[in-house]
């Protein structure tokens, strides 16, 4: 049966990037009749230092997000990482299954480790098998992620087929398959077409936050890296230009089309007239979803009610396949 399944760090302010490769395709996965499974990580971002007094809040308002964007509590399952211990004690498992040669692959690890690698947290190395364990403990089929998740899944794979091979277990876990679809699966820095649009870039011109207001929207779009030339008339013509493709992509992305319509329209134009447009669109497009965050985060009493009731669901789903992974490791049982 197909068991989606998902979730975001509560580290931070949320981005473009977030909302086109990540929110607006869960809301899109949560009427398709398989149990959809939405948590907040909150146990992944303490990877790095996260204040102890913000962090509860920052989980309330990546849960704001999921609610603004019209996950529905009845429907989909929302719920805080932490609120569910079987996390840690799979991860624990698991980190006696996967291997270091395989973790030391991982390049989010040296992306974010950067030059002080001896310095960064355990957690930020073993991060992603503590996402196998996320993903697993659930049996998830399904895990809708941006391009730079792809990795990490590959992990989750190896990690389920080893458990399953090593204690004798054939098909016990899923060899769950990432859903990595639409136009803006990776959506690109605006202040650099190589580079992903990231919570933990220090730059805040080069991401549009989804609590940015229209005037700010409308200036960072206006300063976004560009080029010279006009807009081509087919994809083609936006290989080796990196942030025109990057432009492009987002306007196609919420506006819920294809690149190629996109270039239809505006094939011919300079980023002097397309670049407005893509703003007046980025307002238009996240303006609901960010009102609405404000409102449920001015009472967080039903964000609350939604994760409380989430977390219940979740400890059901999860405690017999906890139950039943401890017995076949072949831990005490009383
Ligand atoms: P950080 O820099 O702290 O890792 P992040 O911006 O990568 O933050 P995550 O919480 O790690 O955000 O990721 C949440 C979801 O958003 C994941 O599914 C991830 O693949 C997706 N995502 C993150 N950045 C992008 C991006 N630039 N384009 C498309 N999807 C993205
Ligand atoms: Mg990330």
């Amino acid at each position: 049966p197909r068991r989606i399944l998902s979730g975001i760090q509560a580290s931070g302010a949320l981005h473009l990037g977030n909302y086109l490769g990540a929110l607006k395709r869960f809301t899109e996965l949560q009427d398709q009749g398989a149990p959809l499974f939405i948590f907040v990580a909150d146990m992944h971002a303490i990877t790095v230092w996260q204040e102890p007094e913000k962090l509860a809040a920052q989980t309330r308002e990546i849960a704001a997000a999921y609610l603004a964007s019209g996950l529905d509590p009845a429907k989909a399952i929302i719920f805080p990482q932490s609120a569910v211990p079987a996390h840690a004690e799979l991860a624990w498992i698991f980190n006696c299954v996967g291997r270091l040669g395989w973790l030391d692959r991982m390049t989010q690890f040296k992306e974010k480790s950067g030059k002080h690698k001896e310095r960064s947290s355990v957690g930020l190395y073993t991060y992603p098998v503590l996402q196998a364990a996320d993903i697993l403990l659930y049996k998830a089929t399904e895990v809708p992620v941006g391009e730079d998740q792809k990795q990490h899944l590959e992990l989750t794979r190896d990690i389920a087929a080893k458990f399953n091979n090593d204690f004798g277990a054939p098909g016990y876990f899923p060899l769950p398959e990432p859903l990595i679809q639409g136009p803006a699966t990776r959506v690109m820095s605006l202040r650099d077409g190589t580079a992903k649009m990231s919570k933990s870039d220090p730059s805040d011109l080069s991401r549009i936050n989804l609590t940015d207001d229209a005037d700010t929207i409308a200036a960072k779009v206006k300063k976004a890296k560009s080029d010279m030339d006009v807009l081509p008339d087919t994809i083609e013509g936006l290989e080796g230009r990196p942030e025109a493709k990057n432009l492009v992509a987002i306007y196609a992305a919420l506006s819920d089309t294809t690149r190629e319509a996109v270039l239809a329209e505006f094939g011919g134009q300079g980023f002097g007239a397309f670049k407005p447009k893509l703003a007046e669109l980025a307002v238009s497009s996240m303006a609901n979803v960010t009102a609405e965050m404000r409102r449920l985060m001015a009472d967080p009493a039903e964000i609350d009610r939604a994760l409380a009731a989430g977390a219940e669901k979740a400890r059901e789903v999860a405690q017999p396949t906890i139950d039943e992974v401890k017995k076949i490791v072949g831990f005490w049982q009383g």
